[in-house]
């Protein structure tokens, strides 16, 4: 019988398996996880895991019961050789596939120079990760320092300070989120974390650490010093392709794939989620990764489905990529890619991306309706230019 790999599994893994299955295809599907635990809610981490309003059981993803598939945890592929349809197991093992699905995501940051393999200081990637900063907190008593101002320094800055403890958020660009969500909306979420009484350490660099029996001393390149009793890096992260060196295939900040999810060199490979960098044909062909939870999902059903298919019948993968992220009480969403945005404009309250006189984005604040309502539109094909009528449609989704 044929058998298909999928490498990692995470949600775009097991959300690919399912499809598999969907499609009909009876043949064994085998998940390598490097992790010892079945697919959870990695968005939960940050939020209802590190304030306990989770215990780490709850952030289990449900998936179909009659998957039918070997799941082979704590098995982290190590090499690859796509001539042979062969990939390179712990303890020398080799398996052969016919098909393949790469969903390995990414890897947490670290930064030069920080502290290594000190307790008090962590990363934020897996529920093993969260598990330790949730006790390292609880065993702490001092000052929470967070390094990094993107969606998950926010979120457990956020997550931290719910639990009544002293934070500080430390940051290199001047606003938060600055970048990703757009001045007006960066500039509400700074002043949230401020009003919440987070210690707000922002446009500056890091000198040097100093490590001391109580505590870490964080000294700024603006002169501040910050002594920390336990630290987060959330400092961005990496695709997880160190296991894909010396396979041939092409390594440019992820794995490079064509427009239809397939893995470019190779046969019968294709990958999804955060490790892919793809062409999005509705984006003009721009060439990115998505580090979003639904971009697993919805690329993990495509990869399934075009390894299915077959290269010469796959179909483009196009999806306007969506987010959210949440801190005290306030959701943020966004669709697109605003990252590719140069300019930005009001779009029915809403904060328009633009670049080349087309809209590549939209983020807005409490306003999933209007997401809702101007995504497709927006969208609907190759993006579109500033002057269609979609941007005086009315809000119609309900409240
Ligand atoms: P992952 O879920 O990372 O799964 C990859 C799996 O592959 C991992 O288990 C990994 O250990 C395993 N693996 C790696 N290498 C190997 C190997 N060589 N062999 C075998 N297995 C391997 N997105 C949002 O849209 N909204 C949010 O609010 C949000 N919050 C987030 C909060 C946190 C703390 C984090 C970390 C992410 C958040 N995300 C959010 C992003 C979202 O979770 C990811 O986009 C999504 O999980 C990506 O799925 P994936 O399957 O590509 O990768």
């Amino acid at each position: 019988t044929e058998r298909i790999v999928i490498v990692g599994g995470g949600l775009g893994g097991v959300r690919a398996a399912e499809r598999l299955r969907e499609m009909g295809f009876d043949g064994q599907v085998t998940i390598l996880s490097a992790e010892r635990h079945l697919p959870y809610h990695r968005p939960a981490l940050s939020k209802q895991v590190i304030t306990g309003e989770w215990h780490p059981d709850d952030a289990r993803l449900s998936f179909d019961a009659d998957l039918d598939a070997e799941w082979r945890l704590g098995t982290p592929a190590l090499s690859l050789e796509p001539d042979r349809q062969t990939v390179w197991l712990p303890g020398g093992e080799q398996m052969k596939y016919d098909g393949m699905i790469i969903a390995t995501g990414v890897d947490a940051r670290t930064m030069n120079g920080a502290p290594r393999h000190d307790p008090r200081v962590h990363v934020l990637r897996t529920l093993d990760d969260a598990v330790a900063i949730k006790n390292s907190i609880r065993d702490s008593q001092g000052l929470v320092a967070v390094i990094g101002g993107g969606f998950i320094g926010c979120e457990i800055a956020c997550s931290v300070r719910h639990l009544g403890r002293d934070v500080a958020l430390i940051a290199r660009s001047p606003q938060l989120l600055g970048g990703v969500v757009g001045d007006d909306i960066g500039k509400t979420i700074t002043d949230a974390h401020r009003h919440h009484g987070v210690r707000l350490a922002t446009g500056v660099g890091i000198r040097h650490w100093v490590r001391q029996p109580g505590g870490i001393g964080i000294h700024l390149s603006d002169g501040q010093v910050f002594f920390a009793s336990c630290v987060v890096l959330a400092v961005g992260a990496s695709p997880a392709v160190e296991w894909l060196r010396g396979s041939g295939l092409i390594i440019e900040d992820g794995i490079l794939c064509d427009a239809t999810n397939h893995v470019v060199g190779a046969e019968n490979i294709v990958a999804c989620g955060d490790v892919a960098r793809w062409p999005n044909m509705r984006f003009n062909g721009a060439l990115r990764r998505v580090e979003h939870w639904l971009n697993a999902v919805e690329g993990g059903r495509a990869a399934a489905e075009n390894l299915l298919i077959g290269k010469s019948a796959a179909k483009p993968y196009t999806p306007v990529p969506r987010f959210w992220t949440e801190m005290y009480g306030m959701r943020v969403q966004g669709a697109g890619l605003p990252v590719l945005g140069k300019d930005t404009t009001d779009v029915n309250g809403l904060t328009g991306f633009i670049a080349d006189g087309k809209l590549v984005g939209l983020v807005g604040l409490e306003a999933p309706g209007r997401i809702i309502v101007n995504t497709p539109e927006l969208f609907r094909q190759n993006t579109v230019e500033l002057d269609r009528p979609a941007w005086t449609k009315p809000e119609q989704a309900p409240a």
